[in-house]
């Protein structure tokens, strides 16, 4: 891998963003040696220790030398709140600071996509790029893949909190589901994480390191990308400011965008190419008039209900004592494993809250520790966390330029609990952690609810406490969708409508939020838009 120096001028790919599609992306189109490609990142080397020890994920959120750190506009139906929503501003992109909970989605999510117009997104024709993309550390099967770039694995311990969750659900009549990748997610059980050896395995890890010693492939760190460069309607490189200066590289085949749900509609209304009107209201002239950048902005809110325990058996407990901690430290640097290799999500549930859903709703992260915030400190009581999230809300929001000027953030509406319904289905799931948790033998170890609190039991007090502190759980995605209609912004082979040269390659293109976390998906679109590519050259 070289370096980038103010020589190179010219590649014949350039990728902006290394995430967790960029990084897929530059490591399969440069293993054809015949091709060279730059890839720019924003953000700087993957050094901190807290990306690559998964509790790390509590330090990284609020950390501006790796992270963003964007926030919402106040959301109306939220009681004016600004939600704080971080996004990873270095190698590996949100997949280096993100939870590592490892979801695919439901195959009706894909087989959703291909049916609006996008032959080749199914479920049966994207297992192949999951597997790919998989080193299972169970095996291959069917289903997983051994032989891919990024680790899968079980955690190293199963804590007795969470088989009490697992046993409650159990009872109330939730299937037992030890693999949510598999043939059915629908359940409860255990979580596999991103992990290799109780390491974090992110896109940088998996995909760049593997491909350091190709000279066909340059990298670019606190590299960021200004605009696409045209000529007529043809892409042919991009303008980034690095060291202070700003520069162009030239790209001969392609330029592909790989900046994530904030950044790829941001850079692309920066370039010319979103609703024509807004855009001339900021002086930057039109390469296409396409409405639909920005908009069907979909994300996961989180409901989270905090209990406290009767034992001093969380990892408030471990982490709120120094004696703890070490010990802690100890077995993951001896051992790598224990409270330091767990991260957002250790059980989990796929269920159906609503009396018509025809495939699970909502999803549980059940974790052994609680805070008011993620990432903020861990609560002094001995708690721990059951949150909920509707799987597939109905309500969109959008991405908006604040200024021309790339370096300022762009404005979110996330416009949560916005369509009728969504504020139904959290405050279902809110009520059925609540009787999970009333359930032996996870309501043997309870000592109360904190929150909400046992007060608020009719539906207005859970609107209430729902409106007053739901949060994102990171996963926005659908602002530049694939499809057919007037909104769509690229097409099945993720070309950007109207003009030449130029694809968008990451979360942003989903035209419907997959139904779990969107890092595997995100990888995955890498994956196949690598290929598109290479099939096209
Ligand atoms: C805190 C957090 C927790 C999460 N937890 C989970 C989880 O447990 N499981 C899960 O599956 N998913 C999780 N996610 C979501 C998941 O990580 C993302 O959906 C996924 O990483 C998105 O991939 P992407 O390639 O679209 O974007 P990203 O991975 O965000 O990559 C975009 C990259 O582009 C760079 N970039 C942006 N603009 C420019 C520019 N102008 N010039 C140069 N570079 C640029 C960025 O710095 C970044 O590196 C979480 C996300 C966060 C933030």
């Amino acid at each position: 891998m070289q370096h980038l120096s103010r020589a190179a001028r010219e590649f014949d790919y350039i990728v902006v963003g290394a995430g967790s599609s960029g990084c897929v992306l530059a490591n399969r189109l440069s293993a054809d040696a015949r091709y060279t490609v730059l890839l720019l990142e924003a953000g700087g080397p993957d050094t901190s220790p807290w990306i690559h020890i998964p509790i790390g994920y509590g330090k990284t959120i609020f950390d501006s030398r790796v992270n963003w750190g964007y926030e919402t506009e106040p959301e109306p139906d939220l009681e004016g709140r600004r939600i704080y929503w971080p996004r990873g501003k270095v190698l590996g992109g949100s997949g280096s600071v993100n939870g590592l909970v490892y979801i695919r989605g439901q195959r009706e999510d894909f087989d959703g996509w291909a049916a609006q117009g996008n032959p080749g997104w199914s479920y049966d024709e994207l297992l192949p790029y999951f597997r790919k993309s998989e080193h299972q550390a169970r095996g291959p099967d069917a289903f997983h893949g051994a032989d891919g770039p990024m680790w899968v694995s079980d955690l190293s311990e199963h804590h007795p909190l969470c088989e009490a969750f697992i046993a409650s659900a159990r009872r109330l009549g939730m299937p037992p589901n030890p693999d949510f990748n598999g043939e059915r997610q629908e359940g409860v059980g255990y979580f596999q994480l991103t992990t290799r050896r109780g390491l974090r395995s992110s896109p940088a890890s998996a995909y760049l390191r593997p491909a350091r010693a190709r000279t066909n492939l340059t990298l670019g760190v606190r590299a960021l990308a200004r605009r696409v460069l045209f000529q007529g309607r043809r892409a042919i490189g991009v303008e980034f400011e690095a060291d202070g200066e700003v520069r162009q590289a030239r790209a001969r085949r392609e330029v592909l965008l790989s900046g994530g749900a904030i950044n790829s509609p941001q850079l692309l209304m920066l370039s010319g190419i979103g609703d024509a009107a807004r855009l001339a209201r900021f002086g930057i002239a039109p390469v296409a008039d396409l409405r639909g950048v920005g908009r069907n902005l979909q994300d996961h809110l989180q409901a989270r209900v905090v209990l406290k325990a009767k034992r001093p058996i969380t990892y408030n407990d471990v982490f709120n004592s120094p004696l703890r901690t070490l010990q802690a430290g100890l077995q993951w640097a001896l051992l790598r494993r224990g409270p330091l290799t767990v991260s957002a999500g250790q059980a989990g549930a796929f269920v159906r809250v609503m009396p018509d859903a025809g495939r699970p709703d909502v999803q549980f992260h059940f974790i052994t520790f609680s805070t008011d915030r993620p990432g903020e400190g861990l609560h002094k009581f001995s708690g721990f966390t059951a949150s909920v999230c509707q799987l597939r809300p109905a309500s969109r929001g959008r991405i908006e330029l604040a200024s021309a000027d790339p370096k300022s953030a762009p404005r979110i509406h996330a416009h949560y609990l916005s369509a009728p319904g969504d504020l139904e289905v959290l405050r279902e799931a809110v009520r059925l952690a609540r009787r999970i948790a009333r359930t032996p033998p996870l309501a043997d170890l309870v000592a109360e609810e904190f929150s909400p609190g046992a007060a608020a039991d009719d539906d207005n007090a859970l609107d209430a406490f729902i409106r007053g502190t739901a949060l994102t759980i990171f996963h926005p995605v659908g602002t530049c969708a694939m499809g057919r209609g007037e909104d769509a912004v690229v097409d099945h082979e993720l070309r950007v409508r109207g003009v030449e040269g130029l694809r968008v390659i990451d979360a942003s293109i989903m035209p419907t939020l997959v139904s779990g976390n969107t890092n595997a998906a995100a990888v995955a679109i890498g994956e196949k838009g690598a290929d598109l590519v290479l099939q096209a050259a």
